[in-house]
């Protein structure tokens, strides 16, 4: 009998591990109502991503089913209309995906489960003297670019696919939220990774500095599967510029909040280290500053635009804005965390409550009292101001770096740092 695909955040063709194989293949894709609870971002780029696929299978004669409702009610459902014997999915860490496995399994459905939303899959290397997953970073790194990885899937040139299945409908594409957001799907995908790989070399150097903007921007296609973190690492490691090795040593971080995330699964609510978890407050007028990118501190005034704006913020961005949300104004990085998943194409579970916490100090973070002083930061990472122009019109006219340090200009009418808050932010002076 044919076997079902059923499709999860691996939207692509490419070394697919669900769709290698011979047989006749069911790829399907099903329309989970508790999607409605992704944001307006993610459901737009997921719909992207999934025309695109149906348009790739369909020129590989073959096609992606659509249903709606509970993804293993309808697994079961196709697999008796089809007559399938198996079902193979992409095994995944989050709690909702864990119990998905659960529930397949329990459906007496013959199962099976293949790696490929990370390199590594979770729990693949452990620390020695025991323990299920990597607590600290360089040692996970370490044992990581030392294991072989799995040889990659080959991609199908045809799909064979039983005939007279409905196929169902695609929705319409949903609005978005985000006015400069990428498009998904795979074909888009391929066309950055082709171009991000002669800017590799660069990424060393780069991607720290906040206007460059020479970062791959490929985290959405990852977070959605349209490329494979184990083609992303095999390209990196056939190019030994320092470039692509800093850029490994990046999707080792990814790897490793999976592994952290598959051990330790209330990642996204519960800090690991309870201890440092407390004395956060709850103040609305603060956060709403932060949230609404008029902090009175540009450099995290343009990250919080910018993450509006493009459903995407840089990396150092990200850093300066969580830390100035739970160091220096002390309020929870739960809430923080909901804001950039709201926003966020790339959002998802381990990378975002992995980073969260280790800004906050309740997760790995060696360091957990490190202090991000936001000016300082600005100064180093954005040495001319140019990313703040970018995404703070109300500064255009303030020339190079003094557009971090506003309040010393005269005459100009931009929020103090957080005007509510003057009295706490002479730091900010330092
Ligand atoms: P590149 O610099 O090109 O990096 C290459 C890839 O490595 C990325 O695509 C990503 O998959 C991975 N990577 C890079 N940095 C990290 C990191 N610190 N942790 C884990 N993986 C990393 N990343 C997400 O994918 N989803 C999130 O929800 C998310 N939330 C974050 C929240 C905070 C507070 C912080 C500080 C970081 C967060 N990151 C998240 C990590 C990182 O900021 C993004 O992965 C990166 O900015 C994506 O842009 P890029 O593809 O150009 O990255």
């Amino acid at each position: 009998g044919a076997r079902i695909a059923l499709l999860t955040r691996d939207l692509r063709i490419h070394d697919n591990p669900l769709l290698s194989g011979d047989g006749e293949i069911v790829p399907l894709f099903v329309l989970d109502p508790r999607l409605a609870g992704l944001s307006a971002n993610r459901q737009r780029f997921l719909h992207q991503c999934l025309a695109d696929l149906r348009n790739t299978l369909r020129e590989r004669g073959g096609d992606l089913v659509i249903r709606e409702g509970d993804p293993v009610a309808e697994t079961v459902r196709l697999a008796r209309e089809v007559d399938a014997t198996e079902v193979w999915v992409a095994g995944d860490v989050t709690d909702y995906a864990q119990r998905r496995e659960r529930r397949l399994r329990e459906a007496r459905l013959d199962l099976t489960v293949t790696p490929g939303v990370t390199v590594l899959p979770a729990g693949a290397v452990r620390p020695g003297g025991g323990g299920d997953s990597y607590r600290v970073f360089t040692p996970y790194w370490k044992a990581w670019e030392k294991t072989r990885w799995r040889v990659p899937a080959a991609t199908p040139r045809k799909i064979a696919m039983p005939d007279s299945i409905a196929a169902g409908t695609l929705p319409e594409l949903p609005a978005g939220d985000s006015p400069d957001a990428i498009p998904g799907g795979e074909t888009e995908a391929r066309r950055r990774l082709r171009s991000w790989m002669r800017e590799i070399s660069r990424y060393d150097d780069e991607h720290d500095d906040l206007a460059a903007d020479n970062t791959s921007r490929l985290s959405a296609y990852l977070r959605f599967g349209c490329l494979s973190p184990l083609e992303l690492a095999l390209a990196a490691k056939a190019d030994d510029s320092p470039g692509a090795q800093a850029y490994l040593r990046q999707l080792a971080w990814r790897d490793f909040y999976y592994q952290v995330t598959a051990a330790f699964p209330k990642i996204s609510t519960e800090a690991m280290r309870p201890k440092a978890d407390t004395g956060w407050r709850y103040d609305e007028d603060a956060f709403q500053h932060w949230q609404d990118g008029l902090t009175g501190v540009p450099v995290v005034d343009a990250g919080m635009r910018q993450l509006r704006a493009e459903g995407w913020m840089h990396n150092r961005a990200r850093l300066i804005t969580a830390a100035f949300l739970t160091k220096h104004l002390g309020i929870d990085w739960r809430l923080g965390l909901q804001w950039f998943f709201r926003w966020l194409i790339d959002g998802d579970v381990p990378n975002n409550s992995g980073n969260w916490q280790w800004t906050a100090g309740t997760g790995n973070d060696t360091r957990p009292y490190r202090k991000f002083n936001p000016i300082r930061q600005a100064q180093r990472f954005d040495p001319q101001g140019d990313y703040v122009r970018r995404y703070v019109p109300e500064l255009k006219g303030v020339d190079g770096v003094a557009v971090h340090q506003p309040w010393r200009l005269p005459g100009l009418d931009y929020p103090g740092p957080l005007e509510s808050h003057r009295d706490e932010a002479v730091w900010l002076r330092a």
